[in-house]
């Protein structure tokens, strides 16, 4: 935008590229950054540098977790985890947003995706066959097919179930009620622990 100094122009250019900022959010970040002390802008752009190489995949699940120590999430690390049921979702953030519901106490498997043939994601490029392994390990009793509700994340679930048949292991699904073609993120806490409550078996014998 003419008028603006090129190091705000820079700014804002990167600013615009993340989820839910526009060009007007953006400037207005900019300029708020520019009126902060050195300090606090450095510290804020150090904790962004840090940020790939503090973070790891957990070992588990899939999850984020941080680098180094045990190389597991923090919901994998805590011994009051029920590991008998394991809810399988699309992204980390799906992850967090079931986490800030409160109302799940089992652990989870993070796929990475969905199966999507127009995007050229196929289940080898899911973290399914992962998921296999954990169910061969004998402890899981119940699997929740909590992916996005849309039609890669129903299409996905289908083939998880599928991949599950002749385990023994019963294969839910989130109750309907989540908004169709939306993402669990955008879902309220209310609704997805009403879904939770609500999740019907999804047959796979
Ligand atoms: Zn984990």
């Amino acid at each position: 935008m003419a008028g603006f100094p090129a190091p705000i122009e820079a700014l804002i250019e990167r600013l615009v590229r993340l989820p839910g900022i526009g060009r007007r959010s953006a400037a207005r970040i900019a300029f708020h950054l520019a009126r902060r002390a050195p300090d606090e802008v450095h510290a804020l752009a150090q904790a962004i540098g840090a940020l790939p190489e503090a973070l790891t995949t957990c070992a588990v699940c899939g999850n984020l977790a941080p680098a180094g120590g045990t190389a597991r999430c923090p919901v994998c690390d805590d011994p009051r985890r029920d590991r008998a049921v394991v809810c399988v979702v699309e992204q980390a953030d799906n992850l967090a947003a079931i986490e800030r519901t409160g109302a799940f106490r089992g652990v989870y498997h993070v796929l990475g995706g969905a199966i999507s043939p127009l995007r050229g994601i196929g289940p080898e490029h899911l973290r399914i066959d992962a998921l296999l392994a954990r169910l061969r390990g004998g402890e899981i009793r119940e699997v929740i097919l909590a992916t996005n509700p849309t039609v890669e994340g129903e299409a996905t679930a289908l083939y998880v179930a599928r991949l599950t048949a002749g385990s023994g292991v019963r294969v839910t699904r989130p109750a309907t009620g989540l908004p169709v073609g939306g993402e669990l993120d955008y879902v309220d806490q209310a609704t997805l622990c009403r879904a939770f409550e609500g999740r019907r078996d999804v047959p796979n014998s």
